[in-house]
C-alpha cells in the first residue's frame, strides 16, 4: 500500500490524506508516483522532449 502514501510538499511528513496536508495544510502529492513502473519516467521524457521539439 507503498503507493497510497501522499507526501506534503510544504513540511514532508507523509500522509494518506489525499488533498490537504493534515499538518499543515499544505499540498500533497503521491510520494512514489513511478517506482513500480519506471517506464513511465521514460514516457514522460519522450513527452517532454516531443512538446519540446514541437515549440521550437
Ligand atoms: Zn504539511
Amino acid at each position: 500500500m507503498v503507493w497510497l502514501l501522499r507526501r506534503c510538499e510544504s513540511c514532508m511528513q507523509y500522509t494518506l490524506k489525499t488533498d490537504l496536508c493534515p499538518h499543515c495544510g499544505g499540498r500533497v502529492h503521491i510520494a512514489h508516483p513511478a517506482k513500480y513502473s519506471p517506464n513511465d519516467k521514460y514516457a514522460m521524457h519522450r513527452i517532454a522532449m516531443r512538446e519540446d521539439r514541437v515549440k521550437t
